[in-house]
């Protein structure tokens, strides 16, 4: 597996290669901030006592409050962590949302956790981290493996510990606790608003085959939206495996067979096929909706999408996006094309401080133009410069951080 970090420090090189904003904001984004290790001990339900390592990077708060979720999982470790972190930081910046970067986790596979133990694993996580945490200081969210009741334990053990009770400090709350009505849709929604305004610059049909990596929180969603806007889901892939329909899949009865089963093999009138083979497909948009380091140098040759569209965070790795922008093959970044999470996690926020709740319609209204914005100065700065979405959105990004700095 590449070091995340590495590949997000590539990222970097690569942009001071078009742009020049100085070696000394270069060193600075460098380097994060404060990237904190804890160890959180935690009595198990048969007595014994665990101690389980977790991560807070706080990156860089020049434009506001460090935000970022918080990823439970057995390789989360800190250079991941701290990549991930950076990457909330640029998109922040390029959502155009007044707040900074930052990431949490835990080493953990949650799956293998009691109810009581996460309950106690993610209090304890709070209670070694009170002191940086707040809604002015630093806002985690749910990340890959993290839920909404986990965030609800959260803030109720923050409020315990330092008597605040604006629910600011955490979002992705369920909405009786504070919680942002749209939040659990807003990272496929968003990516689908920042795709409809490259769908028309990329001449791509008005019914695209899309084929989906992951199908939890992020991937479930996007395929949803997509399917309602007209477009075909042909493939979608968990962890254990994937499926192929060529007319579409009908999502419902996925989501039915995926919780009667436990997985997605063997859905009536669907091929299985692999994982490998789901990203080599012959479709129009790609969504990687998984994980890290998903195109590489040894697929991306054999990549057939039209464009792909980063729900996931870092899915493409450096060798791999040269090749897929020689290939032609445009990628709409990450840091834009799943930034609809972190806006309505802002509005969260917001709300939470106004003492205010809106309506999903309110939600809606607010995220679309903002990410449709976001689109049109990403693709600006790639034209101008003559290079791909990646680097015109980390352009937009750098040039607000750099203002403010
Ligand atoms: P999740 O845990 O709900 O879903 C992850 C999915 O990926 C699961 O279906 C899992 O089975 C699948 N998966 C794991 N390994 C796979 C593999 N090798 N092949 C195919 N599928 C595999 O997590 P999520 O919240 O949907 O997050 C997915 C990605 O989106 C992560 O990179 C996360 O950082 C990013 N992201 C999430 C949000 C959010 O709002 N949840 C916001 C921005 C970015």
């Amino acid at each position: 597996m590449q070091n995340p970090f590495e590949n997000a420090m590539h990222q970097l090189d690569k942009v001071a290669k078009i742009k020049n904003f100085g070696d000394d904001f270069f060193a600075r984004l460098r380097a994060p901030d404060r990237d904190i290790r804890i160890s959180i001990p935690v009595q198990m339900d048969d007595e014994t006592f665990k101690i389980f390592e977790g991560y807070r990077v706080e990156y860089n708060n020049t434009l506001g409050p460090y935000k970022g979720g918080i990823r439970y999982h057995p390789d989360t470790e800190i250079n991941e962590v701290k990549a991930l972190a950076f990457w909330m930081t640029l998109k922040c910046a390029v959502a155009g949302i007044p707040m900074g970067g930052g990431k949490g986790g835990i080493t953990v596979d949650p799956h293998k956790l009691s109810k009581s133990e996460l309950e106690k694993l993610s209090r304890g996580w709070v209670q070694k981290l009170s002191d940086i945490l707040g809604p002015h200081k630093d806002v985690p969210a749910p990340d890959v493996n993290t839920t909404g009741e986990i965030m609800a334990w959260m803030v109720d053990e923050y409020t315990k510990i330092t008597g605040d009770n604006t629910g600011a400090t955490f979002t992705g709350k369920p909405i009786d606790k504070g919680g942002s009505e749209g939040r659990g849709v807003a990272t496929g929604l968003g990516g689908f608003y920042v795709f409809d305004v490259l769908r028309r610059e990329l001449k791509l049909l008005e019914k695209c085959k899309v084929a989906i990596q992951g199908f939890g929180n992020v991937g479930s969603n996007a395929a949803e939206i997509f399917t309602k806007h007209g477009h075909i889901v042909v493939a979608v892939s968990d962890s254990k495996s994937a499926i192929y329909k060529e007319d579409g899949l009908n999502l419902e009865k996925v989501e039915a067979h995926k919780k009667s089963t436990g997985g997605l093999k063997d859905f009536e009138g669907a091929k299985n096929i692999t994982n490998e083979e789901l990203l080599e497909l012959a479709c129009d948009v790609l969504i990687p909706a998984a994980f890290e380091n998903q195109i590489t140098e040894n697929n991306a040759n054999k990549i057939k999408a039209k464009v792909v569209l980063e729900l996931a965070n870092g899915p493409t790795t450096p060798e791999a996006d040269e090749i897929l922008f020689k290939k032609n093959i445009p990628v709409i970044p990450d840091i834009l094309a799943n930034s609809g999470g972190v806006t309505v996690s802002y509005f969260e926020w917001d709300q939470n401080l106004k003492g205010e709740h809106w309506t999903e319609k309110q939600v809606f209204e607010k995220l679309k133009p903002m990410m449709e914005d976001a689109s049109k100065k990403m693709l600006a700065k790639a034209h101008e410069f003559k290079t791909s979405l990646r680097m015109g959105a980390f352009i937009v990004a750098l040039e607000r951080i750099k203002e403010k700095i």
